[in-house]
């Protein structure tokens, strides 16, 4: 505290991202990062940035500023996604493109009238979304998870300001189908608001009836998908996050960016996510690899009595069978393996272990028996 800080400053809980150890080397299960290198063309496109940059060859100049607009990345996300670059939007990571996203669409308690109706999502999901709505005043009403920790989208059909939902759901790892999704666009859309669909593992998701919603933005003027290149990528490292939705949204997002920081992303970023983008086959294949592994973890598992949801995503959520969350998080820390534990009410006994090569989930498995054994 300092007698510096303004009201929203004092006011403000942060999100406290996973640890990122400098020191010790971890088996690192903590942060949904993808085990695999990013594309070789994503290297090379960073390289060729760099050496034309070094012959001075025009468009590639470091002292320049970037393009503001990302007017090639938006247009390699449209040629994937087969929308229209104006359907586009892409930011620093997709939290920023989710903080844009509630300052945007959800009203805030500030407004002249204080009589904004609460934003709805999940009590139990990305811990970042109470913290936008806290830093922008946007009211919000947490609807709870079923037992199961399934979602209910019935229970959303409630009047509200809006709605953000991650498919699948972090961390639990639960995806709901695409029906559902539609079907909570569609009552939104009634009430002229919003609802924001976190397609940030959606790559992850092999389960029947679970797609991203994207194809549906046209029929959807109140749908914004988004996105990061973070997990399914393997780019955590470069930062680039997009939306895709209907192109009054993606002006929306364009201006709160630039009454806050035009430039968001650097050049190098935007020709390695570029690359990345246009580079489908190679990152199905290390995908597939990541979904293989998080099955016959997740088996391997649930054969030893542990408690596994399950995961359409890069990560699983599990129960020790006979060890608190603290506990089996302090152990395999001892061991020298990183995973997430989220001291909350309903998950404290509970792991999210985000799934490493099959090496390292072998690490993870040998280590589990173990600490259960010593029980
Ligand atoms: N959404 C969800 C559900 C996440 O788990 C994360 C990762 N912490 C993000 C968004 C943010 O990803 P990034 O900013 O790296 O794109």
């Amino acid at each position: 505290m300092s007698i510096y800080w303004n009201e929203r400053v004092k006011n403000l809980s942060p999100y406290v991202p996973g640890e990122q150890p400098r020191d010790r080397k971890f088996i690192k299960l903590n942060t949904n990062e993808n085990p695999y290198p990013p594309s070789p063309k994503v290297m090379a496109a960073i390289s060729n940035t760099i050496a034309a940059e070094k012959a001075q060859a025009p468009g590639a100049r470091l002292r320049l500023y970037p393009d503001p607009a990302c007017t090639e990345l938006r247009e390699a996300i449209a040629v994937r996604y087969h929308v229209r670059p104006e359907q586009v939007f892409a930011g620093n990571g997709s939290d920023e493109v989710l903080a844009f996203a509630f300052a945007a669409f959800f009203n805030s308690d500030t407004d002249d009238s204080n009589t904004a109706l609460p934003v709805l999502f999940p009590d139990i999901t990305y811990s970042f979304y109470p913290v936008y709505a806290n830093l922008w005043d946007v009211p919000f009403r947490t609807i709870p998870l079923a037992e199961d920790f399934s979602i209910n989208i019935e229970d959303y059909k409630t009047a509200c300001g809006g709605m953000i939902v991650p498919n699948p759901n972090a961390p639990t790892g639960l995806a709901l189908p695409l029906n559902s999704i539609l079907a909570a666009a569609e009552y939104q859309k009634n009430s002229n608001h919003v609802l924001i669909v976190d397609e940030a593992y959606i790559a992850f998701a092999n389960t029947p009836g679970v797609e991203s919603a994207v194809p549906y933005i046209n029929d959807n003027p109140n749908l914004l998908t988004v996105h990061t290149l973070s997990k399914s990528a393997s780019l955590a490292g470069l930062r680039v996050g997009f939306a895709i939705g209907n192109k009054d949204l993606i002006e929306g997002l364009c201006r709160i960016r630039d009454s806050f920081n035009s430039y968001t992303l650097d050049r190098l970023a935007l020709a390695g996510a570029a690359a990345a983008v246009s580079d489908a086959s190679y990152y199905d294949n290390i995908n597939g690899k990541v979904i293989a592994t998080r099955d016959r973890v997740s088996a391997a598992l649930t054969a030893r009595g542990f408690n596994v949801i399950p995961s359409s995503a890069n990560f699983v959520f599990i129960r020790f069978p006979a060890k608190t969350g603290a506990e089996a998080f302090a152990a395999l820390r001892e061991k020298g393996i990183l995973v997430r534990h989220f001291n909350k009410p309903r998950i404290a006994d509970y792991l999210r272990v985000s799934i490493g090569t099959d090496a390292e989930m072998d690490s993870f498995l040998e280590a589990c028996e173990e600490i259960e054994g010593s029980y």
